[in-house]
Order: structure tokens, then C-alpha cells, then sequence
């Protein structure tokens, strides 16, 4: 069984049409609108291996009654769900189980379901938190995917290495037994393909393989293959980052990617968030795979003792995280398993709380500009209910979010009550040239982290203190902002991010000498430019129209007249515009356009 619980401020759902003839009608009365407010939806898919019935609801329930306690939700919506699985249940069966779950849930819980078998039309909006989002699988045989059923995870159940880290060889001396023909699996493996028909024409996944910036496989769901010139623009979008950073003064750190779970314990994220951690083991300890940077740069922090000299401390880490999701809720860049944050921790004191908020808000105005991203609104989530620190932290923090809002003249509204149990945050919502807002920079202060740490620096009177700390990411995922960016611009990306920045093309055999020569000449002005050729002997107008494919910026045709007057004929960004340079006048324009990120 799968499951994927959102945790919303409402739902809305109506019944418009029979999805399975077999279903019996609805009565009229049920074909209306429902709602419920403050619910926990779970969207449900009941396979073909939930034999057990009767242990599958009591698993279910189970599953449902500790998110809602997490979450503390006091309705329930259970909601049939088919998307979630390629192996799906039996409709008589999924009738029951939810039948049967709806019975169990009502004792403690207000619960609606909706109808199964209809097509339904529906509308809701989650909160934003840390839990809002939650996907688990039950498996009732115990093979579990590892996806932690129950709460229980099983770490290393498959491991083949000992506490000695040596293999197990069994009585005859081979190693443990364990059959399989590579071949069969080899052609499993070869079915991954990217189907393309029921994507949009602009969706990001389609762009990309036009552009051979990336791929997926089955092999690791949910995690990106980057092509060449899929990490060209990812290592241009990290120096570009680096720049901005560095000029802000932070340095920048890094931490390993799997770190003892006795580390998780300490930060919380063991309690909140142990569904969605990639767990392993070694020489008898359980680690996890980061699902989040900043405990890492806590220990690193914690290396020296600190003094207030040593604030505002700045660091900046891009961390490769990896966060369990189900396979069937992946989307391309848009929602993976594994992704680079570029995070960034900030160590102060209540004083310099402004100022830093400040400058964060600065770097992020400043890259999003770069990139034609026009802020959309802005979101101040402000102390919930149940939350840690003394009230008058909490006003001053929200204060000083506030004011620096205001001061930079920001457009902003309140979320009450919507900030984390640790802190209040301020969310960036953009706008993309086809209307959609997207979320990807956030600034969120942390009164929890530096407690759990024992984070201290020493003040001027020489007492103990305790540092505030700011979390904060630009891009957020760098994966996910790429996806963006591509569908921001349909791939035609800024020069200085294109993975081919010119391409030369030839009209005929005999112009292949000169259009050489060509290329050594730019490449005298400018070494750096990612700049290639096609000589091939087909129509200019097919080496044309895959160059424009691959959105490559500038392209030049190379014929018999080219030769003769020793001007370019470029063709500029897709606009179907072609352009007379010299050869000095375009490496000059192509030069400065790169220098300066235009
Ligand atoms: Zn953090």
C-alpha cells in the first residue's frame, strides 16, 4: 500500500463522473462539493500485495494516527488515490480496506472519504511545514522497500558484509549464494526511457534531452545523471553563486554525506523527519544519509570555542541531501530524491539579526534579478501555537524580519501562526515568464538548533551566550532551480550559462578550411568559450535546425561569401535574426556579454 498524507488549511472535492462501470451509483445527495478544513488527506493506493486485509487497515491506521499526532490533525480525509501505484488492488478490495479504515479512524477522528471509483474534481492547499508532505509505504510481508513501515526502519537487511567487514562465504567456500542472470537484469534495465507523451511541449524533461543536459534512471529514482552540458550550466550557476558569497564574506564549508544517526537524535530531525532518511550501517552503527546540511555545520562550528569577534559568523555549503520520497511523486528536476542545496548558515547575535536578514535579502534580490525572476510576493510565517522560546525571543524575531522587510520595501503578507515550532521564516514566492510562482529562497531563524547544540560564543563581559542562527538557501535545490530556469526561458539560457556557446557550420566541403581558421581566432580572443563545429556534409538547413535545437546562442554559417568578405553571418538566439560581425566585433560582443552575465 502506498500512502501520501498532506497535511492542508482545506479540501475540496466533488464527485463529477463514474471512473469504473462496476462501481454502484452514487446517491444524489453524495454528488455535491465537500469540504473539510484543517485535515490530514491521506491519499491512498491499495495494491495487489495487501493480501491481509485485516492487517493492512490495522497497519494503516496505525500509520494515520502517528502522522496525525505528529501534525496534530484532528480530522482525517481518506482519499482513494490510484496514481500512486502501477499495482493496484482490486476495486472490491480497496472498497473494503477503506471501508473498514473509515470504521477504525471514526473512533478517534472526524473522517470523510471520498468516493472511490468516480473521477473526482478537487482543490486543496497544504501548509508549508516541515511535515506537511509525508509518503510511506506499507508492506505487511516484511519486504519492505525500506521506507521505514510502522515507524520501524530496517537498516541493512540486505547488507552482505559481517561487523568484521568481511564477506560471508558459506560451508563450500563461495560466497553466500545469491542468484541472478545479469543479463535478464541487464535488459530490465534497458526499458528506462523517457516517455514523453503526456508531457507538455516546454516541460523541462523534454527541453533537456533537446539540450542532452540530463537523464534518469530506474536504477536511482528520483536522483539526475548530468550529462556534460547539463553540469556546465550547474557548475556556472555554482560559481556564480560562489561569487555573490564570497563577496558577502561567507565561507564556505563542506560535510560528509553520511553521518552517525546519533547526530539526527541530537538535531530532532530523528523524531520529525525518520520516514524520509536513507539509513545504512557500518561496523555495527547506523548512519544516515544527510537529508538536511545543518547539523554537519553545527560541528564544525563547535570545533572552537567562539567569541563575539567571531560573529556574524557566515557559512555556505553546498550539500548534496537525499530525502525519501515515493517513486511515483517524482517529476523530472522538479521533485527528486537526491539534490544540492546551497545552503547557508549564519551564527549571530541578537543585534546583528537585522543587518544579516538584510544582507541575505540583498544576495537574493541580486541573483534573481540575473535571472529575469521577478518576486511575486513575499511570506512572513509568524510563532505557531505550540513553539519553544522565551515570548520576548519571539518578538524581536519577528520584529526584526519585519522591519528589514519593510525597510527594503518589500511586498509582503502574514501567515500567522505558520512559522516553525523553531522559528519564524520569510519565503520567497517568484514569478516565471509563463505566470507560475515558485518557492525557492527562504531566510528562517532558529532558536531550536544552537539549544539542542549547546551553541555558545562569549560576549564582551566575558559570560556565556548563546549565538542565533539563521538558515537560509538562494536557489534552495540546484536541480530543481535548473528545472525552473529551463522552463523560464524554454532553454534558451543567457550565453554565460549555455553549455555550447557558438557553433560554427559549414555550407559546403570546401569552406571547412576557412571556417577552422575561424574558430582559432575567436578562440585567440576568447579561450574560454565553449564553442564547436559542425562539418558534416549535410543541408545547412538541417545543421541549422539541430543548432537551434540544442538552443545554442549563436550560430555561424560559414560559405563561400563568408570567405570572400571575412564577415560572420550570425544567427542570434533563436530570434531568427541573422547579424553581419567581423570576427574581432563578435568575440568582442560574445566576450562582454559572458564577462558581465547578460
Ligand atoms: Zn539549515
Amino acid at each position: 500500500m502506498k500512502l501520501l498524507s498532506l497535511h492542508v488549511d482545506y479540501i475540496k472535492f466533488k464527485p463529477l463522473k463514474k471512473a469504473l462501470k462496476k462501481i454502484p451509483d452514487l446517491p444524489e445527495k453524495e454528488k455535491i462539493t465537500k469540504e473539510m478544513k484543517d485535515a490530514l488527506v491521506v491519499l491512498i493506493s491499495v495494491e495487489k500485495t495487501d493480501s491481509d486485509m485485516k492487517k493492512i487497515v490495522l497497519e494503516l491506521v496505525k500509520n494515520v494516527k502517528d502522522i496525525a499526532g505528529q501534525v496534530k490533525a484532528k480530522n482525517i480525509v481518506l482519499y482513494p488515490y490510484a496514481h500512486l501505484s502501477s499495482n493496484l488492488a482490486s476495486p472490491e478490495k480497496a472498497v473494503e480496506v477503506l471501508d473498514e479504515t473509515e470504521k477504525l479512524l471514526g473512533k478517534t477522528f472526524k473522517v470523510l472519504k471520498a468516493p472511490f471509483g468516480y473521477y473526482k474534481e478537487f482543490e486543496l492547499k497544504v501548509k508549508g511545514h516541515p511535515l506537511s508532505e509525508l509518503s510511506r509505504e506499507i508492506n505487511i510481508d516484511g519486504a519492505s522497500s525500506g521506507h521505514g513501515q510502522s515507524g520501524e526502519i530496517n537498516v541493512g537487511a540486505s547488507s552482505r558484509l559481517d561487523q568484521s567487514g568481511e564477506i560471508r562465504f558459506d560451508k563450500s567456500g563461495m560466497e553466500d549464494k545469491e542468484s541472478y542472470d545479469y543479463k535478464k537484469l541487464l535488459r530490465e534495465i534497458s526499458k528506462s526511457r523517457l516517455d514523453t507523451s503526456k508531457l507538455k511541449e516546454n516541460d523541462h524533461r523534454i527541453i533537456g534531452q533537446q539540450m542532452d543536459l540530463f537523464s534518469f534512471n530506474e536504477l536511482a529514482p528520483g536522483m539526475v545523471f548530468w550529462h556534460n552540458n547539463g553540469l556546465i550550466i550547474r557548475n556556472e550557476l555554482i560559481n556564480f553563486w560562489r561569487e555573490i558569497h564570497r563577496k558577502h564574506a561567507y565561507q564556505e564549508i563542506s560535510t560528509p554525506q553520511i553521518l552517525d544517526s546519533k547526530l539526527w537524535k541530537i538535531s530532532g530531525h530523528w523524531e520529525k523527519y525518520k520516514e524520509n532518511i536513507f539509513l545504512t550501517e557500518y561496523e555495527g552503527r547506523q548512519f544516515a544519509a544527510k537529508p538536511m546540511n545543518c547539523p554537519g555545520g553545527i560541528l564544525i562550528y563547535k570545533t572552537k570555542p567562539k567569541s563575539y569577534k567571531d560573529l556574524p559568523l557566515r557559512t555556505a555549503e553546498l550539500g548534496v541531501v537525499h530525502r525519501q520520497e515515493l517513486s511515483g511523486v517524482l517529476g523530472g528536476l522538479f521533485r527528486v530524491i537526491q539534490f544540492t542545496q546551497d545552503d547557508a548558515h549564519i551564527f549571530c547575535t541578537e543585534e546583528q539579526l537585522k543587518n544579516e536578514i538584510s544582507d541575505i535579502i540583498s544576495i537574493i534580490d541580486f541573483t534573481y534579478e540575473k535571472f529575469g525572476l521577478k518576486f511575486d510576493h513575499v511570506e512572513l510565517s509568524t510563532r505557531p501555537e505550540k513553539r519553544i522560546g522565551e515570548e520576548k525571543m519571539w518578538d524581536k524575531a519577528e520584529k526584526a524580519l519585519e522591519d528589514v522587510l519593510k525597510k527594503k520595501k518589500v511586498k509582503y503578507k502574514i501567515n500567522k501562526g505558520d512559522g516553525a515550532f523553531y522559528g519564524p521564516k520569510i519565503d520567497f514566492h517568484l514569478k516565471d515568464s509563463l505566470n507560475r510562482t515558485w518557492q525557492c529562497s527562504t531566510i528562517q531563524l532558529d532558536f531550536a538548533m544552537p539549544e539542542r547544540f549547546e551553541l555558545e560564543y562569549t560576549d564582551k563581559n566575558n559570560s556565556k551566550k548563546r549565538p542565533v542562527m539563521l538558515h537560509t538557501v538562494t536557489y534552495g535545490s540546484v536541480e530543481r532551480f535548473i528545472g525552473i530556469l529551463l522552463e523560464h526561458t524554454n532553454g534558451r539560457l543567457p550565453a554565460w550559462l549555455s553549455p555550447i556557446q557558438t557553433r560554427i557550420l559549414s555550407f559546403t566541403d570546401r569552406n571547412e578550411k576557412y571556417a577552422k581558421e575561424v574558430i582559432t581566432k575567436i578562440g585567440n580572443e576568447i579561450p574560454e568559450l565553449r564553442i564547436d563545429a559542425d562539418f558534416r556534409s549535410t543541408t545547412v538547413q538541417g545543421k541549422v535546425k539541430e543548432a537551434e535545437m540544442a538552443r545554442i546562442p549563436y550560430i555561424i554559417v560559414i560559405g563561400d561569401k563568408e570567405e570572400k568578405t571575412k564577415n560572420l553571418a550570425v544567427r542570434i538566439k533563436g530570434s531568427g535574426k541573422i547579424e553581419s560581425f567581423s570576427i574581432d566585433g563578435f568575440a568582442l560582443r560574445i566576450k562582454k556579454e559572458i564577462e558581465k552575465r547578460r
